[in-house]
């Protein structure tokens, strides 16, 4: 049987264009559809733009920092939300085209158009049905708010990176990396921050030290952590303020309501029904370690599976299945350990491996060595930021299980480190290699003593 293309997929995102392009390259006849937005989430309302947003942020504390070393700043610094909107719209623009290019180029049919699966081999885009022996299903996710009374005078990220201003005083709600990234953000642009997590600690998962360390550093910086609360309902004030009540009885006047309380799979009117395809517990499409759902001809990766929701781990999958379906013998699994993270925080996490609790669990002899100190950059300033490093070794084997820090550029950091772990290093090769000096990232090979030695 012949077949219009040999891979459809749905969704020119991360996961989504790394798969076309690379199917195409392997000699495939490859069709895209996207509906929304070229590049996905990461380059349009996710990675990209919030990461620029950040570095808006943090001019707040160099500004503050300059004076120690001698620089006076004329008039008051002066901030203009407008500006850095339209820089950044700008500039996710010109990475639309570059993704337009990419997958063109490499001989990808491109159709900006929502599409919808008709039957195992059928999608229907536009009123034109396209067979393919192939379907992958790439379409991200979504985020979601809680349907609580008032929710709709709530925004999600989606909306926070087209505010027309700046509000003067803001409630983030949730605790992992949505909620986090934006808090500091919005500090350090000016905003009044609450941040309101329903649980005991934030960014649950992540190392119990980091998450303390993380917390500290954001009350010093001027957040208004708020642990145990949540909120049962929003209302809208005559003045177009809000006024949110929380489960406890507590009442908070504010401009904004941001949630970032997790995101559901992208599934609307994608037509799984007419399919085999079956999703998970938590409503991910269900696959197998190929990729492969419930109908052997299609595939799903990337966020709409729900396993890691991050970039890298998308680009992985989507390499992993265009080798798999065009060029079997590179293919390679995709290793779902040792995955790095950032957390754009300000300060960052970053984070490789395993937490502490995580190693104790698995039942490993556990090492810790851990350093808190103020980077030196802070020691002409009046700053009281402090740095966290901490690694997470096994004592029997010496591996180097888990690689943690609170600190400037900790995403950049650890980088490298998760080659390392990757590589299986162990802590006496960590102790081994020559620090960059004077660096804070050499604190990660100067490590001497466990903590409680
Ligand atoms: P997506 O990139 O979401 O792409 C899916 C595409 O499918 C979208 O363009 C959508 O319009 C399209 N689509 C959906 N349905 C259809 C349909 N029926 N027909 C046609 N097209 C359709 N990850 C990191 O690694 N680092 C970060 O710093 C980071 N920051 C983030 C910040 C925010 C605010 C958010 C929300 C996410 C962030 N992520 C980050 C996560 C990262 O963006 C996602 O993991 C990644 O984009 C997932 O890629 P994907 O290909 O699965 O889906
Ligand atoms: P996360 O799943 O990371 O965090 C969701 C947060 O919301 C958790 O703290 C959760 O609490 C809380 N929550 C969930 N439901 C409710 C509810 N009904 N009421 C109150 N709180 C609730 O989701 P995000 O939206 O922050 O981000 C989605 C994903 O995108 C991330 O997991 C990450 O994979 C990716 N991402 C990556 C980034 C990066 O690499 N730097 C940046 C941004 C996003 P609890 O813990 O108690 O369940």
């Amino acid at each position: 049987m012949t077949y219009d293309f040999d891979l459809f997929v749905i969704g020119a995102g991360s996961g989504g264009v790394r798969a076309a392009r690379f199917a195409a390259g392997f000699g495939a006849k490859v069709a895209v559809a996207e509906s929304r937005y070229l590049g996905g989430t990461c380059v349009n309302v996710g990675c990209v733009p919030k990461k620029l947003l950040v570095y808006g942020a943090h001019f707040a504390d160099e500004f503050e920092q300059a004076s120690g070393f001698g620089w006076t700043l004329g008039a008051k610094p002066d901030f203009d939300w407008a500006t850095l909107i339209s820089n950044k719209n700008r500039e996710i623009q010109r990475l639309n085209g570059i993704y337009r290019n990419l997958l063109v180029n490499s001989g990808v049919t491109l159709l900006e158009s929502h599409a919808k699966v008709v039957d195992a081999h059928h999608v229907e885009v536009d009123g034109k049905t396209f067979s393919a022996e192939h379907i992958l299903i790439a379409t991200g996710g979504w985020p979601q708010i809680p349907d609580i009374p008032g929710h709709e005078h709530a925004i999600n990220s989606n909306q926070a990176f087209f505010l027309k201003e700046l509000p003067k005083r803001v409630l983030v709600v949730g605790g992992g990396y949505i909620a986090v990234e934006f808090a500091s953000i919005f500090n350090g642009l000016g905003a009044e921050t609450t941040q309101l997590y329903r649980g005991e600690l934030f960014l649950r998962g992540f190392d119990g030290a980091v998450r303390k360390h993380l917390k500290e550093e954001l009350t010093k910086s001027g957040i208004n952590l708020q642990f145990n609360a949540d909120i049962a309902r929003i209302d809208k004030l005559a003045d177009g303020s809000l006024q949110a009540t929380l489960k406890d009885g507590r009442v908070l006047a504010t401009d904004c309501v941001f949630y970032a309380t997790g995101r559901r799979p992208m599934l609307d009117n994608l037509g799984l029904e007419n399919t085999q395809v079956q999703l998970d517990d938590r409503g991910f499409i269900a696959v197998d370690d190929q990729f492969q759902t419930h109908e052997p001809s299609i595939l799903a990766l990337g966020d709409v599976i729900g396993r890691v929701q991050l970039t890298p781990v998308a680009l992985a999958e989507g390499m992993a299945v265009a080798r798999r379906l065009f060029k079997p013998e590179q293919y390679r699994a995709v290793d779902y350990q040792h995955i790095p993270t950032a957390v754009f925080s300000l300060p960052n996490i970053g984070t490789v491996g395993l937490t502490e609790e995580q190693a104790r669990d698995a039942g490993h002899n556990v090492v810790v060595y851990q350093s808190d100190f103020k980077p030196m950059k802070l020691t002409l300033t009046s700053s009281q930021e402090r740095t966290l490093m901490k690694l997470v070794v096994d004592a029997d084997s010496d591996k180097v299980l888990g690689c943690h820090m609170v600190g400037p550029d900790a995403g950049e950091i650890v980088q490298g480190l998760a080659v390392a772990l990757k590589a299986g290093a162990t802590k006496r090769i960590f102790d081994d290699t020559l620090g960059v000096h004077p660096t804070a990232a050499e604190e990660f090979v100067t490590m001497r003593t466990p903590v409680g030695a």
